[in-house]
């Protein structure tokens, strides 16, 4: 279908950073096929179905470079505790929910993405064959993988990190079948990546098979990185260095290669990742969320020349927290003015979620910019809202102020995901309903398969909503 878009407040994310009043956007299939003054386009596309964009801020769709959007399932519980969340209610939660369970939560991950004025997700889990065709049916642009480990993470939490190869094996064949079944499909919206949970629950032989298993299907690559104090113990006595130095050992860094968190890299793990040009995923408001301000070396990272794209991870899919936070952390990590203002200034914040994450998953000519040839991925940021006016420099006001309530309309590759603050694609109160009975479902079989865990107390008893 063709549509031309007129009268919109363009963010183009080009190599001028061109912002643009009046602007009109043709979309032919998938594809933006031409941009430029509205009036011009509306004369010489006389027959072409409009979409009327006055008011609205036009800008690439974002892009979630790491979050697992079944855990979801967690959301409201575990992020006042301390203790360690990842094996101690991640890896136990993602094991005692059924395919159509993670199913449901994950499209609940999904429905938030796209109100949050997310176009793509980059989304490392496990099992993820069993639910990926049931996010892709929301309409998003997704880049799945298996999250691989040859150590059992449901026995980490208990002090036992012994190899395991046959559960490494299975995690091998989800992940071939997966990529088998996905990559490519849904009209090229679906792709893979290769996945190494972490360093301290993958061998060296689970590397060196990711590693092979990425270079036959020509994929890029993503892992957890120094994420807890917990990982740094076990990879220095299992493999004598730090995380970073053992995926390099392994010949794991590369150009190819999104690393996330990054949180207890030393300068010299920094040096390295940047010399290998590892992208850093940060996560900063869900890394922020249960300890306060999150402590990696941002100013260091930044200064060492690193990619940084921006993820939700987990209990939420905003995009706009991460870059509210995101702009609070990597500030305060630079420490100081640059050229008369501050650094990173708002393009580079919204460069981490489109153009610059586009780049970390390989589709840097395919979206994350609106320019002819590219993807029709587009988010609609409605600016006749409170916290949007006035509008004086549109990108800034958007990074420090936008937020999920602003975004008027979603379309991707082509199609209108939201319209009108209308989801197209799922009929989203009966996902709620469904996420709310399948999570009290979740945590009673959970508490009752770990009985070590603790159960959340919920204010509200489970209430019928
Ligand atoms: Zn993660």
């Amino acid at each position: 279908m063709d549509l031309l878009i007129v009268n919109a407040a363009l963010v183009t994310c080009d190599d001028q950073r061109r912002v643009l009043a009046r602007q009109g956007i043709l979309v032919r299939g998938n594809r933006i096929v031409a941009t430029g003054e509205s009036a011009a386009l509306e004369a010489a596309h006389p027959d072409v179905e409009r979409f009327d964009a006055r008011g609205l801020a036009v800008l690439p769709g974002f892009i979630n470079a790491h979050t697992h959007t079944v855990l979801t399932a967690l959301r409201g519980s575990v992020e006042d505790w301390d203790g360690d969340m990842i094996y101690g209610y991640m890896s136990p939660v993602s094991y005692t929910m059924t395919d159509e369970e993670r199913a449901v939560m994950a499209m609940l991950g999904c429905v938030e993405a796209i109100r949050s004025g997310t176009t793509t997700l980059v989304d490392p889990f496990r099992h993820v064959l069993s639910y990926g065709g049931a996010m892709a049916s929301t309409g998003l642009r997704l880049w799945l993988s298996e999250s691989c480990a040859d150590i059992d993470t449901r026995k980490i939490r208990h002090g036992d990190y012994s190899e395991d190869p046959a559960f490494g094996a299975q995690f091998l064949d989800r992940a071939e079948a997966m990529i088998e079944a996905l990559h490519g499909s849904h009209g090229d919206r679906v792709r893979c990546q290769v996945a190494a949970h972490a360093p301290d629950n993958c061998s060296p032989a689970m590397l060196r098979r990711l590693l092979d298993l990425a270079a036959r299907h020509g994929l890029t690559r993503t892992v957890h990185l120094s994420q807890s104090p917990g990982e740094g113990k076990a990879v220095m006595a299992a493999r004598g260095t730090t995380s970073a130095a053992y995926l390099d050992r392994e010949g794991f860094l590369g150009p190819d290669l999104t690393a996330a968190h990054w949180t207890f890299c030393t300068p010299a793990d920094i040096e390295l990742l940047a010399a290998r040009g590892v992208t850093m995923a940060h996560t900063p408001a869900s890394i922020s969320r249960r300890r306060g301000m999150h402590q990696a070396k941002l100013g260091l990272i930044r200064d060492a020349g690193v990619r940084v794209v921006f993820g939700s991870d987990n209990m939420t899919e905003d995009m706009f927290q991460a870059m509210t936070i995101g702009s609070i952390l990597h500030r305060t990590g630079r420490g100081r003015a640059v050229e008369g203002g501050v650094t990173p200034g708002p393009d580079a914040i919204l460069d981490a979620v489109t153009r610059d994450a586009a780049a970390s998953v390989g589709a840097a000519a395919e979206i994350g910019r609106i320019l002819p040839g590219y993807k029709a991925d587009l988010t609609f940021i409605d600016l006749n809202t409170p916290a949007l006016r006035p509008v004086i420099r549109l990108v800034s006001s958007i990074v420090h102020y936008g937020h999920p309530g602003a975004v008027h309309s979603v379309m991707v590759d082509g199609e209108f995901v939201l319209r009108d603050r209308r989801v197209l694609t799922v009929d989203e109160p009966a996902l709620l309903r469904e996420a709310q009975a399948v999570t009290r479902r979740v945590w009673e079989r959970m508490i009752a398969q770990n009985p070590d865990l603790a159960r959340p107390e919920a204010d509200l008893p489970w209430l019928d909503l």
